[in-house]
């Protein structure tokens, strides 16, 4: 089951993610993310991955738990 998981000891609220993954990623009213918290689909894994690789603070991470 892939996820999006946040490091809240990294994230700086840039809000990228949001932008990249609006499926799985809203802001909050400060610009940091609130994750959706459900499963990735297989249609949404390449906006999933964009968003990750495209944090700039490193703090977001796929995970298949
Ligand atoms: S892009 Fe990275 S640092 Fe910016 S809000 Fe998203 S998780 Fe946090």
């Amino acid at each position: 089951m892939n996820k999006l998981e946040i490091d809240w000891t990294r994230c700086d609220g840039h809000g990228l993610c949001a932008g990249l993954a609006p499926d799985e990623v809203l802001l909050d009213e400060w610009g940091f993310p609130v994750l959706r918290g459900r499963e990735i689909t297989a249609g949404e894994l390449p906006d999933a991955r964009r968003a990750v690789l495209a944090c700039p603070a490193l703090a977001l991470r796929l995970s298949s738990r």
